[in-house]
């Protein structure tokens, strides 16, 4: 369980993963007890009460519940046949890690476009 100080010096804690099939960013409150057993882990001095809902948000995943994490699918032209489009799905972690990485890729993709 991920812990951030964000920038107004509060902990928060997670997020955890729920899988949805419509759009739904309401929290259920039943979710703290997973929370507060991982976080008493590392925090043992931690009360329940003190665990409030703070942010939800909608992660699009390439692969479905219990599969192995995807490795980031990058499309240029060839791969769907729109010139000058590259389409990039599943960047999640390390997406951020390797962003260079993927821009020289993106870039390389859209200069074999032209060559
Ligand atoms: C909890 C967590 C921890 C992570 N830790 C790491 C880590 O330690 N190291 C690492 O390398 N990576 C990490 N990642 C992954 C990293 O955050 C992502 O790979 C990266 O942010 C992907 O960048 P992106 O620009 O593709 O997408 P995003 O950063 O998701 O940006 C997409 C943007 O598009 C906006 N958007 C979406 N839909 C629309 C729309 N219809 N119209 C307008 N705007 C829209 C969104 O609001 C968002 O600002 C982590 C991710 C999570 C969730």
């Amino acid at each position: 369980m991920h812990l951030t100080l964000d920038l107004a010096g509060q902990a928060r804690f997670g997020p955890d993963t729920e899988w949805i099939y419509q759009l739904d960013y309401r929290v259920d409150p039943k979710r703290v007890e997973q929370f507060y057993a991982a976080i008493k882990a590392y925090y043992p001095a931690l009360e329940k009460d003190c665990l409030q809902p703070a942010y939800s948000g909608i992660r699009p995943k390439v692969v479905g519940p219990g599969d192995a994490a995807g490795d980031f699918i990058i499309q240029g032209c060839q791969a769907h046949g729109v010139p000058g489009l590259v389409t990039l799905y599943g960047i999640e972690s390390p997406g951020l890690t390797a962003s260079l990485a993927i821009g020289d890729y993106v870039l390389d993709l859209l200069a074999r476009e032209k060559s």
